[in-house]
């Protein structure tokens, strides 16, 4: 069964697999990079054809890199990320940083002019040509 990559570079994602409390270890992370899909894989045991998984390269928000599944999107027990929407669903809470984190860990924010960039910190863009003050500090 031929499915697509459920998620895509820059997007946001939650691993129950990875997350390690007692370590620090959040378990929230973005994507980096599509490492590879597994095609035409059959189960172990029955020998039904499988969906399609996707191996991805993920930037945890503590900095290291995992890599991690998500068992072909449609399956999200055996998933190991899952989308904000469906980590939410399982009971592990809102995306900390929806728009990533900076290399210290600190989330980023949204500018006004849709790039994401670090709280109190110009983007980049000619177009914004001051600092863009979130709510963060209300
Ligand atoms: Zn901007």
């Amino acid at each position: 069964m031929t499915t697509n990559p459920h998620f895509k570079v820059g997007d946001r994602c939650f691993s129950h697999y990875t997350r390690d409390a007692a370590r620090g270890i959040s378990g929230w992370g973005t994507i980096k990079r599509i490492n590879h899909t597994v095609r035409n894989a059959v189960h172990g045991v029955t020998g039904d054809p499988l969906p399609d998984t996707t191996w991805y390269d993920i930037r945890a928000d503590e900095g290291h890199i995992e890599l991690c599944d998500d068992a072909h999107g449609t399956d999200w027990n055996m998933a190991r990320i899952v989308p904000p929407d469906i980590a939410k669903r399982y009971g592990h809470g809102d995306d900390p940083a929806p728009y990533g984190v900076d290399e210290h860990g600190t989330p980023l924010i949204m500018c006004k002019c849709g790039i994401a960039t670090e709280p109190y910190a110009p983007c980049g863009s000619p177009e914004c040509q001051v600092p863009y003050v979130d709510s963060l500090g209300d």
